[in-house]
């Protein structure tokens, strides 16, 4: 091979046809970041592992210890194959799955799941889960996602949720397609009762009808359309989440972004680049989109909200999570926080977590300062979260903190999981979004899609 190239760090990663770790450098070449993998058996590999040197770089300037929490297994056969978590794992759960059934009123040739039949899990077997879940994370638990197959056709998902609303867990997210949304809107009227600390997780692809074709198999557009006017109605907050695929939908990405701050309801957008792993047969990772490819591509499209450093990488998760919280400006536009506070001088205080806290943030942190917990200079600090939230947030009632923060705040994140292509070993010692299975274990969503799924 051509030493074309800057050796820049190593790591391990597995080899896509025998699935055995195998050691990995992690070079620079033609501005952008590859693995470069050496299978025994396979040969010397190359794969895309960022698309741009300049942002891989500064993660480690966002890096921060990881968050302890109980483990369910030993280390015996080395990592990825011991979840876990296992004592390797460096980060708990921010985001916890539990897949209450497996069946789908949808068929999505791209399914990560590989959905479609299946029983569902009983309401006592889930709240056995959380149980497990709230003990494992030290009594609370961050953030739930109530997931499939599409959770909406499991019988009892309002007995679910509310069952779920009985533990200590700080926020609920409801993931779906959208399609018993859009057509149920006596569903959509007791989901409502769930308001505050609750959230539905949309699926949305973009505007464009063939991309619904292409990754859900059929056009859904005026179905997702329609889902968004009854939570709406219903003032139920939502979340987008949109796969991205290079070709079909990455010329969305500004469009999207101007859909969801203007339209009032929608709190905040995901986007996940396609991983390799469940239905998807169209390899294609030599021009795969990377993390930071996608942010690259939201300042391009939606230059007049962003630009460069306001989309940072996530502080728990480093390697594959970035992040932007906006907050409204004087003038009713959405302004990214890191134009009003310097994050990085606030890195010990920021937990590792996705979910935006603001009340705690004001109470909890204000009193972290002041009694030097924090280690950083007070006066720049509330003078800093003053320019986020004004000082008459902290004397509103609960209910009117939450649609404070419904309507004020905006938060575009952007979530590379790892499939056997772009897998590298801190990303996976990292993940923080964790599947709850049935059988009590807390498995990384990325190695149980790769390795663990039945
Ligand atoms: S992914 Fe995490 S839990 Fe699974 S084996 Fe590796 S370190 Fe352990
Ligand atoms: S991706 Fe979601 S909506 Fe599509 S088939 Fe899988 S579970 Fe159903």
């Amino acid at each position: 091979m051509d030493r074309n190239y800057i050796y820049h760090e190593s790591t391990t990663s597995i080899c896509p046809k025998c699935l055995k770790v195998i050691p990995t450098k992690i070079v620079i070449k033609d501005e952008k970041v590859f693995l470069h993998k050496f299978c025994k058996e396979h040969g010397l590999q190359e794969e895309l592992f960022e698309e741009n040197v300049e942002y891989h770089l500064s993660k480690r300037e966002f890096d921060k210890p990881g968050t302890p929490c109980k483990t369910q297994t030993i280390t015996e056969k080395g990592c990825p194959f011991d979840c876990g978590l296992c004592p390797q794992h460096d980060q708990h759960t921010c985001i916890a799955l539990i897949e209450v059934t497996n069946k789908c009123n949808l068929g999505c040739p791209t399914c990560y799941a590989n959905s479609g039949k299946g029983e569902p899990l009983a309401v006592a077997k889930i709240s056995e889960m959380l149980d497990f879940l709230v003990d494992s994370e030290g009594g609370e638990s961050e953030i739930l996602q109530i997931s499939g197959g599409e959770p909406t056709v499991h019988p009892e998902i309002i007995e679910i949720i509310k069952t779920a609303r009985e533990k200590k867990i700080k926020y609920i997210m409801l993931n779906t397609n959208g399609i018993r949304i859009a057509e149920d809107e006596e569903f959509v009227k007791e989901l409502s009762q769930f308001k505050g600390k609750f959230e539905v997780y949309l699926q949305f692809d973009g505007f464009d009808k063939s991309t619904y074709t292409h990754l859900r198999g059929r056009d859904l557009l005026e179905t997702k359309l329609k889902a968004i006017e009854n939570l709406r109605k219903y003032e139920i907050p939502i979340t987008l989440v949109t796969t991205l695929d290079k070709g079909y939908n990455d010329d969305q990405i500004g469009k999207i972004i101007e859909f969801g701050t203007e339209t009032k309801g929608i709190r905040g957008i995901n986007f996940q680049p396609v991983t390799y792993f469940g239905r998807l047969r169209e390899i294609n990772t030599k021009n795969r989109l990377t993390l930071s490819g996608v942010i690259k591509k939201i300042e391009e499209q939606a230059p007049d909200l962003f630009q460069k450093g306001d989309i940072i990488p996530l502080p728990c998760n480093v390697e594959r999570v970035a992040v932007t919280y906006m907050v409204k400006s004087d003038k009713k536009k959405f302004v990214p926080i890191t134009r009003k506070i310097k994050v990085k001088s606030y890195l010990p205080l920021i937990d590792n977590t996705f979910a935006f806290d603001a009340d705690r943030i004001l109470k909890e942190k204000s009193n972290e300062v002041f009694s030097g917990i924090g280690g950083c200079n007070c006066t720049n600090f509330i003078k800093d979260v003053k320019n986020i939230i004004p000082a008459s947030f902290l004397l509103k009632s609960q209910e009117e903190k939450i649609k404070y923060i419904d309507e004020n705040t905006f938060r575009i994140s952007v979530t590379s999981f790892i499939d056997v292509y772009n897998f590298d070993m801190k990303s996976m010692q990292k993940e923080c979004v964790h599947i709850i299975t049935p059988e009590l274990k807390k498995i990384p969503f990325s190695a149980y899609n790769m390795f663990h799924r039945k």
